[in-house]
């Protein structure tokens, strides 16, 4: 039998992690998981460790949770996967009568694929190519949001605005991307709060669409929270002010609510907060409840009805992944939406979600290094501040938030930040004393970093 020691021996020799530089795995080896449970990962030694990120925000009704497992297995004896060219099957068709009945007013069309990314790339394809079709040809830039994160292909990048990912592939990316200076609720320009203020920072879209509006194809943001630049979060009302100016100036929506879909803000898509719909919805990880790669794009029949022609006058929307319309992920899909309807999952999370924040203002609100702890639905982000008052961040090169990470892996937390800040995006099923036990874990390795 292989020693632990010897497994991640073997692991560095071969695997080269994602999002990681190697080097710093000399001084936190990878840790070998062995099996999963609801909220909770073992690893091969037995140590326990609370998933509080739910797996890179994918995992949403817990780890081996027997409803979906029970549904894949199903299907397993069935058909594992077919060609979605010409073919169908039953739990595609099905999938998208179940999110039809969920999804913001118009969505209708639905292309599949395979990797959150992957569906960015067929938003920005199918954006532009909409355009230039009802005869817009001129129209060839996009808009993103400053802090904005899409994915890490080469087009989701040139939409993204978070020079960790971006930086070094400049030169490959397209130029002609307009990025918008984004709401910064935390450390607001114009000395507003998120609960009371119009948008004022608004007049940075509102000057963008000025200048170009008139060529731009479409602008896509994460609605109302911006994961990956640190738990971002933004009043439902700067949504509904981008829908009329997208109107105003014939530019689509594009809403990526790979992060924020299925429950994460509290309703069922972020979009539900608002009166409106956007005329692009990119989906993906808690789609299949974090256990199978899938994603969809999703559009309305207008922009559907734009590619409608003769196969001569060439308007079809060609793109295609080999596993799109993967017949697995889409039982998995289904027992996820049957889980939520029929076990209330919304209801219960929005209970526990008053709790939680509640409970995590009492055990870390008043540290003199926690600037804010911002929260939608059951997703709270405590940031981490040198100074409380002049909410100055922490010197970069002091890696606060990964001394933080690293110390609550050793009390058996699955921490994983965003820079200095932490946060809580466990699966919607975590019960309140897993929630105190990883609160309870989480201050341990606070207090061993920060005093
Ligand atoms: C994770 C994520 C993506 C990328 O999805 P992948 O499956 O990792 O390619 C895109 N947009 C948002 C908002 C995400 O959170």
């Amino acid at each position: 039998m292989k020693t632990t020691q010897e497994w991640v021996a073997e692991d560095l020799a071969h695997i080269w992690h994602p999002c990681s530089q190697m080097k710093d795995y000399e001084s936190l080896p990878p840790i070998v998981i062995d099996h999963g449970k609801g909220s909770y990962l073992y690893d091969i030694d037995g140590k326990e460790y609370i998933d509080i990120v739910s797996s890179w925000w994918a995992n949403l009704l817990g780890h081996c949770n027997p409803v979906i497992s029970k549904a894949i297995e199903k299907q397993l004896e069935v058909l594992e996967h077919v060609i979605f060219a010409n073919l169908s099957h039953k739990p595609a068709i099905r999938l998208c009568d179940e999110l039809i009945k969920i999804l913001p007013k118009g969505l209708t069309k639905f292309h599949f694929n395979d990797n959150g990314s992957g569906a960015v790339e067929a938003g920005l394809k199918m954006a532009f190519q909409y355009q230039h079709q009802i005869g817009q040809a001129q129209r060839t830039k996009f808009m993103c949001l400053t802090g904005s994160y899409h994915g890490e292909t080469i087009g989701a990048l040139s939409v993204g605005s978070l020079d960790l990912f971006a930086e070094m592939y400049q030169p490959m990316l397209m130029k002609s991307t307009i990025h918008i200076e984004a709401p910064d609720c935390y450390r607001c320009p114009y000395g507003l709060t998120r609960e009371s203020c119009q948008c004022q920072c608004f007049e940075q879209a509102e000057k963008a669409f000025e200048r170009d509006g008139h060529d731009t194809v479409a602008i896509i943001v994460e609605p109302l929270l911006q994961g990956s630049a640190g738990m971002r979060i933004y009043p439902a009302l700067y949504l509904e002010k981008l829908r009329h100016l997208c109107d105003a100036y014939g530019v689509l929506l594009i809403a990526d609510e790979i992060a924020t879909g299925f429950g994460r803000t509290g309703k069922m898509f972020a979009f539900n907060h608002t009166q409106v719909s956007p005329d692009i919805m990119t989906v993906s990880k808690g789609l299949t409840g974090g256990y199978l790669p899938m994603s969809i794009t999703i559009t309305t029949q207008q922009i559907y009805d734009a590619f409608y022609a003769d196969y001569l006058e060439h308007k079809a929307f060609v793109h295609s992944h080999t596993y799109a319309g993967n017949p697995l992920g889409c039982v998995a899909a289904l027992a996820v939406q049957k889980i939520m309807r029929e076990d209330k999952m919304l209801e219960k999370a929005n209970k526990r979600a008053l709790w939680l924040h509640e409970t995590l203002e009492e055990a870390v609100g008043g540290h003199k290094h926690v600037g804010e702890i911002r929260h939608i639905g059951l997703i709270n982000a405590i940031e981490l501040v040198a100074n409380r008052e002049t909410k100055q961040p922490f010197d970069p090169s002091k890696r606060t938030g990964y001394a933080i990470y690293k110390r609550a892996l050793d009390y058996g937390l699955l921490l994983r930040p965003l820079g200095d800040v932490l946060y809580f995006n466990a699966p919607l099923t975590t019960t309140k004393d897993t929630y105190r036990q990883a609160i309870e874990r989480m201050q341990k390795a606070m207090k061993d970093v920060l005093g």
